[in-house]
């Protein structure tokens, strides 16, 4: 039985019959930019994720630079991050002239120690950036009261966590600024790229704008130098359809992920859900000191796996002049034994116990 990490497939039988008209009637409407879906969808979004402001972006990583830029960050700014996510969440640091300082994590629920945030802070740090990793929301708390303090933003990287609930809020809702993304294999995802930011603070969603639209406030007025990042009208369509489907689609991650605890119970270290918030399991990723061995009989058995993320940001080649001195034990430890089992939405209970047999006979 071959089982894919993701089955986009199967998604796509259950939803074509609402999307191919609903993309159909945008074509001969020709409106591709700007046009009335993306607006819809904006609201729609703002709506659901219970803030004042969505403003849609090209991707998850335009999202992110944005919000940086738009909170000012610039050259000899520090931002507290962390070294496992992927590399987005700190590029974007660079290509706003500053410096990404990454702070080790927590071993069980792969995000930030928060026990460890208030030590990085110096007279130069600008913002936090959590990363809600693998779909499980950071306790924001803390750093919220952190960032008060210190007279710090706070930017949420929610690209893996939307959908998820945290203190009464979506993920994104949370922070100064959230981030999304909707790359095809996010919870909630477009046959293509796009991205999208949330706030509550009218000022920042209208430098948020400005940015994504060339800096222009007023057309063919440049007030500062932008960005051409915009989320297209056929997305826009098929971002709609998908949200109505969010919430039902996350509740079924979190019923497939009880069903792997369960099977795969004593067998390898499964992931740990902190209980601050609700995780919407963007990623199911236990640990194994035997990781790569489980690897091997899985992709044997034609079952996709995946190592989220093999290499931390610290140890990568483009931060080895910047960050090579940095070690962080956990990051690393945590490196050498994770992996992403498949999960979807649509993911059956036949092929997830398939799946606990096959790595059952290969570790015992
Ligand atoms: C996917 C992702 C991004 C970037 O989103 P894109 O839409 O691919 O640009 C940023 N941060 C994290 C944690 C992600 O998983």
């Amino acid at each position: 039985m071959n089982i894919p990490m993701l089955d986009l497939k199967a998604e796509y039988a259950l939803l074509r019959d609402e999307i191919e008209p609903a993309v159909v009637a945008a074509l001969a409407a020709c409106q591709y930019i700007g046009g009335p879906n993306v607006k819809a969808f904006e609201a729609e979004a703002a709506t659901y994720a219970g803030v004042k402001h969505a403003i849609s972006c090209a991707s998850g990583t335009d999202a992110l630079l944005i919000a940086l830029r738009a909170i000012g960050l610039g050259p000899g700014d520090e931002v507290i991050t962390t070294a496992f996510t992927f590399v987005a969440t700190a590029s974007t640091v660079v290509m706003c002239g500053a410096t990404p300082v990454f702070v080790d994590i927590d071993s069980r629920t792969f995000n930030l120690d928060l026990n460890q945030v208030e030590a990085a802070i110096t007279p130069r740090t600008k913002a936090i950036v959590p990363v809600h990793l693998f779909g499980q929301p950071v306790h924001l708390a803390p750093l919220k009261a952190l960032c008060a303090e210190h007279g710090l933003k706070l930017i949420e990287d929610a690209a893996q966590s939307f959908g998820a609930d945290y203190a009464g809020r979506k993920s994104g809702a949370y922070g100064d600024i959230g981030c999304t993304s909707f790359y095809p294999s996010k919870n909630l995802s477009a046959f293509g790229d796009g991205g999208l930011m949330l706030t509550d603070d009218d000022q920042l969603a209208a430098e948020l704008r400005v940015l994504a639209s060339h800096g222009s406030r007023v057309r063919y007025h440049h007030h500062v130098l932008g960005y051409n990042s915009r989320l297209d009208e056929i997305q826009a369509v098929i971002l709609r359809v998908k949200l109505k489907r969010l919430d039902h689609f996350n509740d079924r991650r979190r019923a497939i992920a009880e069903s792997y605890n369960v099977q795969l119970a004593g067998l390898v270290e499964t992931p740990f859900a902190d209980g601050y918030g609700r995780h919407v399991y963007h990623q199911y990723t236990i640990l194994s000191d035997r990781r790569d061995a489980i690897q091997k009989v899985l992709t044997d058995a034609g079952i996709a796996c995946a190592v989220y993320y093999p290499v931390p940001l610290h140890r990568q080649e483009m931060f080895a002049a910047t960050h090579g001195q940095v070690t962080l034990p956990v990051t690393e430890s945590v490196a050498r034994r994770c992996l992403s089992l498949p999960i979807s939405p649509l993911l059956r209970e036949d092929q997830i116990r398939h799946i606990a047999g096959v790595m059952g006979q290969a570790l015992t």
